[in-house]
């Protein structure tokens, strides 16, 4: 297979654009193109600050992990980022899909997303989360505590059975920031493998006839950018799955590895090799297998960021710049309320002025939000020009996940809109939030 997730070196004319979706061009007066629509031009005609996403690239990158994982379901994790037109591009890739919500379950429905190729997880599922859920016939739900079982039990009708994952936490420290660490027993998530927890939920879910245990899911982390730590999962599940057949005498037949696959945000950072991933996956659950003489379980991948978010640029205007001492405070209309991430995980961003040729030196600035927090920094010492001025626009990359989706209501700014571009056009897919929106939902006094 030729389809790699590595920006091909003719298609990315530079180092610069290197973490920007492959269509990525610059083009003169200083201006960029994403799939050939220029970016000044999309805030142009719709404001700022905006999201564009690169239909192309998203599509690109589903292909990318289905050629890698041959025989794998591809999950895509939803709570990346979720729309009707992202959740029919996904289903058309032949991707499924892993939500975490009653809304994320019904927005994907309506979209006519096949219910049966979805996977609904969460460490505190409602009521309503779980009725959805077996009203419209989800593929799988991922157990994650002992007491969900009997309760998920209750609710499914009789003369019919629910498949089943259990998440297990198999002890594994990986990902980057403590945050978003959810492989080790000291956080939320997850039955303990370590404290017996999971083979108790073992015991239990085979006693429910109404469910049916499918197989076992974990999920480590986020942007962990090396293989090894899924090597030692799949090791250790394999090694559960045994106990399984020793101690029950079932052969679970699935296994979910959940996502977690870093992404490179800044030129230099390391992305996790996906081709890589699969083939060392695929042989360790082979051999593991075959030394417990347990037949390879059908194998399931969660990718969520790395699908979406090199596919995502936001485009800000910055309304001013401020400059004292040692240092230069470059505001943006937008900030912590279109994207938390550096507030919550300290995560670097790459910024880059659009629109302007600027013969300046780069000089280092602190990239700021609107809002009311000293601590809303997009990004602090990244390098743009030093004419840097009020009324340029600033353009973020790798903006496509954990952005849009975790987007709040503070200040009452109104959520940005997402705009797709595709050979050369851009389209609306999310309008932006209006005043008339929020106070709707007022309704007191
Ligand atoms: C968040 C999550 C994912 C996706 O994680 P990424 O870092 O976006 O790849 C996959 N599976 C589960 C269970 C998750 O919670």
């Amino acid at each position: 297979m030729t389809v790699s997730l590595a920006p091909e070196p003719a298609r990315s004319p530079s180092r610069e654009l290197s973490v920007w979706p492959a269509s990525a061009r610059t083009a003169p007066h200083g201006d960029v193109t994403v799939a050939g629509v220029a970016l000044t031009e999309i805030a142009e005609r719709f404001g700022t600050p905006v999201y564009v996403l690169d239909e192309a690239e998203v599509r690109r990158r589903c292909r990318a992990y289905r050629a890698a994982f041959p025989d794998t379901d591809v999950l895509y994790a939803a709570k990346a980022f979720l729309c009707r037109a992202m959740a029919h591009w996904v289903r058309e890739e032949g991707l499924g899909l892993d939500v975490c919500s009653a809304g994320e379950l019904e927005l994907a429905v309506t979209a006519g997303f096949p219910p049966e190729r979805m996977v609904l997880h969460g460490n505190a599922k409602s009521p309503e989360d779980l009725r959805a859920a077996l009203r419209l016939g989800v593929g799988r739900i991922v157990v994650d505590s002992t007491g969900e079982i009997a309760r998920l039990a209750a609710q499914v009708p009789a003369g019919t059975r629910q498949k089943v994952l259990l998440r297990i936490t198999p002890g594994i420290a990986a990902g980057s920031h403590a945050a978003v660490r959810t492989g080790t027993d000291d956080q939320k998530f997850g039955l303990s493998l370590a404290d017996g927890t999971a083979q108790h939920a073992v015991a239990r879910v085979l006693g429910q006839p109404r469910l049916e245990l499918a197989g076992l899911h974990c999920h480590l982390g986020s942007q962990i950018d090396s293989v090894k730590p899924y090597l030692s999962a799949v090791r250790r599940l394999v090694g559960l799955l045994a106990r399984i057949r020793r101690q029950h005498g079932v052969t679970l037949p699935e296994l979910d590895l959940g996502g977690g696959h870093a992404v490179a945000y800044r030129p230099g950072e390391r992305a996790l090799d996906v081709a890589a991933l699969a083939v060392r996956v695929r042989a360790e659950l082979a051999a593991s297998c075959a030394a417990a003489d347990l037949p390879v379980p059908r194998l399931a991948v969660e990718p969520g960021r790395a699908i979406a978010a090199p596919a995502g640029v936001a485009l800000y205007r910055v309304p001013s710049v401020k400059r004292g001492g040692d240092r230069t405070f470059v505001a943006v209309d937008g900030g912590m309320s279109d994207n938390p991430r550096p507030a919550l995980y300290g995560v670097g961003y790459a910024p880059r002025l659009v629109g302007r040729r600027s013969g300046a030196a780069p000089v280092p600035v602190t990239v700021v939000g609107r809002h009311c927090e000293a601590g809303d920094v997009l990004a602090a010492d990244v390098p743009l020009p030093g004419d840097i001025r009020a009324g340029d626009l600033v353009a973020v990359p790798v903006s496509g996940a954990y952005q849009v989706s975790m987007a709040s209501g503070y200040n009452l700014v109104g959520r940005p809109p997402v705009v797709a571009v595709a050979d050369g056009r851009a389209r609306l897919l999310v309008r932006r939030e209006s005043l008339t929106d929020l106070s709707s939902r007022d309704v007191g006094l």
